[in-house]
């Protein structure tokens, strides 16, 4: 079976129905795992659709809504997965070659390890 790697460091693709082919693993583009999929499901593909969708029904609604195909990385709820997916996001924000270079070096430690290096978000210190 063919296999098809996403462009790091994207862990989740959503598809429109019938415009790809089923007969090859899509594997992430972070850690390249192959992903979990689910065919054929209708609802909003974003947030934003999700909002506009809200409170609405029927036809309304429905216009926010669309067929598709949901692959996701079976990790990327992992600590570790989110680390490295943030590292990669500020490698292609930063102007800097030498910090995108340590980032991605960062990031590729952590997909080998598995082991997040640092917690989500921050931490408030209490006073
Ligand atoms: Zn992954």
């Amino acid at each position: 079976m063919e296999s098809h790697k996403l462009e790091p460091p994207q862990s989740r693709y959503m598809p429109d129905v019938g415009t790809h082919e089923h007969d090859q693993d899509v594997l992430c583009g972070l850690c390249e795992s192959p992903m979990d999929v689910a065919f054929n499901r209708f609802g909003p593909r974003s947030s934003a659709a999700a909002m506009a969708a809200s409170g609405k029904t029927g036809p309304e609604a429905n216009k926010w809504k669309r067929h598709y195909d949901q692959y996701e990385c079976p990790f990327i709820n992992e600590d570790w997965h989110h680390q490295a997916s943030m590292l990669y996001r500020e490698a292609e924000a930063t102007a800097s070659a030498k910090l995108a270079g340590a980032l991605i070096e960062e990031a590729i430690d952590l997909i080998h390890t598995k082991v997040a290096t640092k917690k989500r978000g921050y931490e408030v210190t209490p006073t």
